[in-house]
């Protein structure tokens, strides 16, 4: 049988001795106290980190810092509505860079383009299957009151608010992208208002 040579380290036996005694000399001074109850710590550090709001505050931080836009953009608006979704208006900084192609996924409708009678009820189909609590947003005049084919064309919606409730209008033919995003904010300003829970209703009163 074949005996192993005997094996060689980098340190020598004294020199990890003297590593391990260094360690446990180390433990030794941080350890003079005993350590106080976890349960002390745990009301210390929510003394530091509890921060005072409404539950209303709460969830309207939240939905107006995610709003999620249907894809819905019959016409020519639609080019500018692209562009603020792009990297040089960058719609992502209001949470909104996800456009659903499901309205179920949906909560906000900006319509972008002219809106005929026959693309009407489809519409109002995509906006009844959007998700509560939802909110549109009237792009451009064709969206406002029909546009410059209102006057002249039978077939022309003379604006959305006809089939849906519109929150917030943004005027122009087309409106540019930093108009779309004052809309935008303006709407966040109407959802940070906004009632979600009626405490007479929780008091049983
Ligand atoms: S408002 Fe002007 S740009 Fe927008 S859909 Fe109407 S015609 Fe086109």
């Amino acid at each position: 049988m074949e005996i192993e040579p005997a094996k060689k380290y980098i340190y020598s036996d004294i020199e990890l001795d003297r590593e391990e005694g260094q360690v446990i000399e180390d433990l030794k001074a941080q350890s003079q106290q005993p350590i106080p109850d976890p349960d002390q710590w745990l009301d210390e550090e929510l003394e530091q980190n509890i921060l005072l709001t409404s539950v209303d505050a709460l969830i309207n931080w939240g939905r107006r810092s995610s709003l999620w836009t249907a894809i819905c953009f019959p016409a020519c608006c639609a080019f500018e509505m692209i562009a603020a979704n792009g990297p040089r208006f960058d719609m992502a900084r209001f949470g909104m860079e996800i456009l659903r192609a499901s309205p179920r996924q949906a909560d906000l409708m900006i319509t972008a383009g002219t809106l005929t009678w026959k693309m009407a009820p489809n519409v109002r189909r995509i906006y009844n299957q959007m998700a509560e609590p939802k909110w549109v947003i009237a792009m451009g005049a064709c969206a406002i009151s029909g546009g410059i084919f209102a006057s002249a064309e039978y077939a022309v919606v003379p604006g959305y608010n006809r089939i849906i409730p519109v929150d917030v209008y943004v005027p122009g033919c087309p409106p540019r992208p930093e108009a779309l995003i004052y809309g935008i904010q303006m709407l966040q300003k109407k959802i940070a208002r906004r009632k979600n829970i009626d405490v007479r209703k929780i008091l049983g009163r």
